[in-house]
């Protein structure tokens, strides 16, 4: 596996393979891989002849220090997990390199409603960071397949929107969130829990999961499915939830009917550490 540093090296790179007709699969990290990540490094191995991996703690989408500072960095053993799952480059830029005059924001992005709620009213100005860093390295990149989690439903969707605001032609291809066996989200975060806490943690796909089924009652309500899954969470002492919301999976909105397709969405606090997860209901 190649690791390359600077961004002219990787264009020069990606421009020889593109000559030669190879399609172009990428897949953006923060690091500190795990199995969820590498399920995404396997469909680009799958599915493109160039497998291009990125690791880069964007500091312009951490809305809390905190997490930033404590944001595990895991190098070696990612660039072990890479390499042994066929990866063929992996880009590691510094700060300098992907922001060469400074952190502040140019012209916000505007998403529009999708990027106000849930993840973008809980972390003001995080999907602005997390466009910016996508738009730049897509721009860098140019991949026929953008490879990205269910885990960051909301995320996904508004890269999707990205991408049409953006000339160039990548496919955005949303891989399912890959689980431990508890149930549990695979979490870069997940390693700052200590046993007690990851123990808590199964609780959140437990409620998704039971909301789902409740679901399946036809006499249920969302909204008191909603409210029960909130207040279970609520009352579970060491978690904090922000929120619990079923919506329409591919708007985000509020849903009107229990017909429409249905994506349930969390985000708690465990011991400081903030956790999502999100489960199809239909
Ligand atoms: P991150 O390093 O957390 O920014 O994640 C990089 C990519 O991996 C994003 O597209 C995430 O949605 C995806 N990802 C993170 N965790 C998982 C998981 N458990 N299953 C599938 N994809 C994941």
């Amino acid at each position: 596996m190649l690791i390359l540093k600077q961004i002219k090296d990787l264009e020069n790179h990606i421009k020889t393979a593109k000559k030669q007709g190879l399609k172009v699969g990428f897949v953006p990290t923060m690091g500190a891989l795990h199995k969820g990540h590498i399920t995404l490094i396997s469909e680009s191995v799958k599915r493109c002849k160039l497998t291009v991996c990125s690791i880069f703690v964007n500091p312009t989408q951490f809305n809390d220090k905190n997490d930033f500072d404590n944001y595990p960095v895991t190098i070696d053993n990612d660039i072990k997990m890479l390499s042994q799952a066929g990866c063929d480059v992996l880009f590691l830029p510094s700060v300098k390199e992907i922001y060469p005059n400074g952190l502040e924001h140019k012209k916000p992005l505007n998403f529009g409603f999708i990027a106000t709620i849930l993840e973008g009213a809980f972390r003001p100005g995080h999907f602005n960071g997390m466009a910016q860093v996508v738009e730049r390295l897509l721009k860098i990149v140019k991949p026929d397949t953008l490879f990205m989690g269910q885990k960051d439903y909301q995320q996904q969707l508004i890269v999707g929107q990205l991408l049409k605001k953006m000339k160039i032609k990548t496919r955005l291809a949303m891989v399912p969130t890959v689980r431990e066996k508890s149930g549990l989200a695979m979490s870069s975060r997940n390693t700052r829990l200590d046993a007690a806490s990851l123990k808590l943690a199964v609780e959140i796909s437990k409620t998704l999961k039971s909301a789902k089924t409740q679901l399946r009652n036809p006499k249920a309500e969302l909204g008191a499915i909603q409210e029960k899954a909130f207040t279970r969470l609520k009352g579970l002492p060491g978690i904090e939830p922000e929120y619990f919301e079923i919506r329409n999976a591919k708007t985000l909105e509020v849903p009107k009917r229990k017909t429409e397709k249905l994506i349930a969405l969390a985000a708690v606090k465990i011991g400081g550490v903030r956790l999502i997860d999100n489960m199809e209901m239909n």
